[in-house]
């Protein structure tokens, strides 16, 4: 299996932004909640914080700017430009303000109450898994959200369903995407390489060191749309190196118990997107009109406050098989 090469450019990264970087005390003007760790990664923390002069919540993502002994203030600064950039979009979180540190710097973003659709994917029936139903609503925002970033050239890189946040989980609300640290602006002229992402969601281009484009993206949507509907992980292996080779090889099950009570429809829509040539895949426009996504009723609205009167109004509703409990990491 092809191993990542570790070298790394920086080309792609927006410099301008707009928001005011406060350097006075975050403290002095957020309460950050006791025990209350939203997430973490490599290189920050997320925790929810109640802004004093209003009572409202919101997530602080605190990162650090020096990364492996090298300055990122830069990619940080990417990340505020992109998340800018975004604001007109209701699928892209809102950055509310950032503050500047000696070592840190802190994002203050929206808080997405129903957290990662990654715990949904991964849930029993009985614990709040998704129904097809629920997936084809969903998957439509994270749709409708792509395409905007694809439309102002932004390739986000890292779609999997930790960066795909929820407004509420029960009732089901609205998708956010989170987290433009690995986003990149594309250009035409310009080729851009990388190598990042995480292993199980990363697209053959990637590892093979070859052209990066909004296709990418578009890969890790056909893995979303997988995972969202089986709560499998479609090419994850017992290590990286099997993982790596299952994706460069297109190794997918489609005769996957959950897949075979699903709409046919919905088994196609994932069938255009993991495809090993990037110029095969459908754009985030092709795949808004899959005739899979097509079938939502008239009544079913597009935000859960539609979704919430509607099922109001007709309750003996039956909705197809939901996925069945997993065992991905
Ligand atoms: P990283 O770059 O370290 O992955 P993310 O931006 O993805 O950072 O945030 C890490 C995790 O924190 C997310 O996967 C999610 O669980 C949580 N998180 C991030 N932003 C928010 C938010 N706005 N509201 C609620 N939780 C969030
Ligand atoms: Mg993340």
């Amino acid at each position: 299996a092809p191993e990542p090469r570790q070298d790394r450019s920086v080309s792609g990264l927006l410099s301008e932004i707009k928001t005011t970087i406060h350097t006075e005390c975050f403290n002095d003007h957020y309460t950050i909640i006791p025990g209350k760790e939203l997430g973490r990664g490599k290189f920050a923390v997320v925790r929810k914080c109640v802004e004093k002069c209003t009572g409202h919540d919101y997530a602080a993502k605190f990162m650090r700017k020096r990364r492996k002994g090298q300055d990122c203030r830069m990619e940080i600064i990417h990340e505020i430009a992109v998340l800018e950039l975004a604001t007109t979009s209701p699928r892209v979180v809102s950055l509310h303000q950032v503050y500047e540190m000696a070592s840190e710097m802190v994002l203050v973003l929206e808080f997405a109450a129903g957290g990662e659709i990654f715990n949904q994917c991964v849930s029993d029936r009985e614990d709040g898994a998704f129904t097809e139903k629920d997936v084809k609503r969903l998957m439509k925002q994270i749709l409708e959200g792509v395409a905007f970033l694809h439309q102002n050239n932004i390739v986000h890189l890292d779609l999997k369903p930790q960066n795909i946040l929820l407004t509420s989980s029960s009732p089901l609300g609205d998708i956010k995407i989170v987290d433009f640290g690995l986003s990149r602006m594309v250009c035409n002229h310009q080729e851009l390489r990388e190598i990042m992402g995480t292993p199980e969601y990363v697209a053959p281009e990637i590892l093979n060191y070859e052209p990066i484009s909004t296709a990418t993206d578009m890969w890790s949507i056909g893995v979303l749309a997988y995972m969202m509907l089986t709560g499998i992980s479609p090419f994850v292996g017992e290590d990286k190196q099997e993982t790596f080779l299952n994706i460069s090889q297109l190794n997918v099950s489609y005769t996957e118990e959950e897949l075979q009570q699903l709409d046919q429809a919905a088994l196609s829509f994932i069938q255009t997107l993991l495809r090993k040539r990037p110029q095969d895949r459908a754009t985030a426009q092709q795949c808004l009109k899959h005739p899979w996504l097509q079938s939502l009723d008239s009544q079913e609205g597009q935000t859960a406050e539609n979704q919430e009167a509607y099922h109001t109004a007709s309750s003996s509703n039956s909705s197809p098989e939901p996925p069945s409990s997993i065992t991905t990491p």
